[in-house]
């Protein structure tokens, strides 16, 4: 028996707005992430969506489900625990996108039969994922529905030169309509084969990225009842315990030192929390703390484990050039650059370039670790664009 308390990879679900991320993700998982668009319209901050799932492999017909009780009547046995992580299309939310790469150990991109291949950010969320490490993907070709065979061949075809153009070539390719449920177990048994379970390495220093954060009482509630501050973020190293020490960072000033009074995933209470899936770590944090999404970016470690905040960084940078051909020149000194760091988003300032190597000011203090790949955006026709990313020297 797996234990499928807690998920052991995460999946991005990544492609171009409208062609069916959301939509894949409730196929695959019976949930609706989406809350991308209405928040769009309500002008409030964007949110990685998440959601769990198992998927299964029937004893009896040999489907691949996510469900129990496949369809044939058959009892299915369980394979693993999923996370998937929806990215959203919009090109105004690329931050949000790439913070989401960091964290993805595999991913789906999602491509409409239906359109030309590949959109603009067809091509912009598999580049950032590819600089963030991400090896394994399958490619989804949706909405086949609205397509007669033969466009979807030609589309296919598009799609596989397209793959090829950018360095992803033995990439499988599943065929599949989300709103009518074809091919999922094509899809699942896709997944399985070309998405492997990443090898966590439980030994090492924790490092957990916040991705959103809560105040869970309600109004009116006693002082006495108040329950401290949650933690949402998924772990990228190390391990978790109810009763540890920890300590977030960077934070204005004094360090903050908390403890860990429970953990949760979608499916329950744990007692320790590895890497994969989101978990909720509650805290004796003030409430009015963490109210809010406030602690987003920031990242979670045992006490003085953490490397130092640092307000100065220097990069080695490979920029994205030749794949998304976009800017008239390189990274000059005094440019403002958006890089992303782990889940956190800062602005910098390049001071000194030499070739590849570029000195950065921070505007906030940030956690890096020596390696640590950060991806740059630069402004170019009055939008931030992907240029490429840096490796942290
Ligand atoms: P996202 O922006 O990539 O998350 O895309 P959504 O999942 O929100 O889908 C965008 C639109 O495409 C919605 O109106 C969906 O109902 C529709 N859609 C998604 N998948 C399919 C499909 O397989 N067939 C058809 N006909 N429409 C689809
Ligand atoms: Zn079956």
């Amino acid at each position: 028996m797996v234990d499928t308390k807690q998920a052991v990879v995460n999946i991005g679900l990544i492609g171009h707005v409208d062609h069916g991320k959301t939509s894949i993700t409730k196929m695959l998982s019976g949930k609706w992430t989406d809350t991308h668009s209405e928040e769009i319209k309500r002008g409030i901050s964007i949110r990685l969506g998440f959601a769990d799932t198992v998927f299964y492999k029937c004893n009896k017909c040999g489907a691949y489900t996510s469900e129990e009780k496949c369809k044939c009547g058959g009892k299915a046995t369980a394979l693993r625990r999923v996370s998937f992580v929806d990215a959203p299309g919009h090109e105004t939310l690329m931050a949000t996108m790439l913070s989401g790469a960091t964290i993805m150990d595999g991913a789906l991109l999602i491509i409409a039969a239906n359109e030309e291949c590949p959109q603009p950010r067809t091509k912009e969320h598999l580049m950032a994922v590819k600089m963030s490490g991400v090896k394994n993907v399958v490619v989804v070709q949706n909405k086949v529905d609205l397509v007669t065979k033969e466009k979807a061949l030609e589309n296919y075809n598009q799609i596989k030169t397209f793959l090829e153009s950018v360095g992803y070539k033995d990439v499988p390719i599943i065929p599949v309509s989300a709103n009518m449920g074809l091919n999922k177990s094509e899809l699942i048994q896709a997944i399985e084969e070309t998405i492997e379970t990443p090898k966590h390495d439980d030994k090492a220093n924790l490092y957990m990225c916040i991705v959103r954060s809560f105040d869970i009482n309600k109004p009116g509630n006693d002082i006495e009842n108040l329950i401290g501050g949650v933690l949402g973020g998924t772990i990228l190293k190390g391990q978790i315990k109810v009763g540890d020490e920890i300590e977030i960072s960077p934070m204005d000033g004094e360090k903050l030192i908390t403890k860990v009074v429970s953990l949760r995933t979608d499916k329950g209470e744990l007692e320790v929390a590895k890497s994969g899936g989101l978990i909720a770590v509650g805290t004796e944090l003030d409430p009015a703390m963490s109210y809010n999404d406030s602690m987003k970016g920031k990242v979670v470690g045992h006490v003085g484990k953490l490397p130092n905040p640092v307000s100065q960084i220097e990069l080695d940078v490979t920029s994205l050039e030749r794949e998304l051909m976009k800017f008239d020149k390189p990274i000059f000194i005094n440019e403002p650059l958006v890089l992303t760091i782990g889940t956190s988003t800062n602005l910098g300032i390049a001071s000194a370039i030499t070739k590849n190597k570029v000195k950065i000011n921070l505007k906030l203090k940030s956690i890096i670790e020596k390696g640590q790949n950060i991806a740059i955006s630069r402004n170019f026709q009055n939008g931030w664009h992907l240029y490429g990313y840096g490796r942290s020297i």
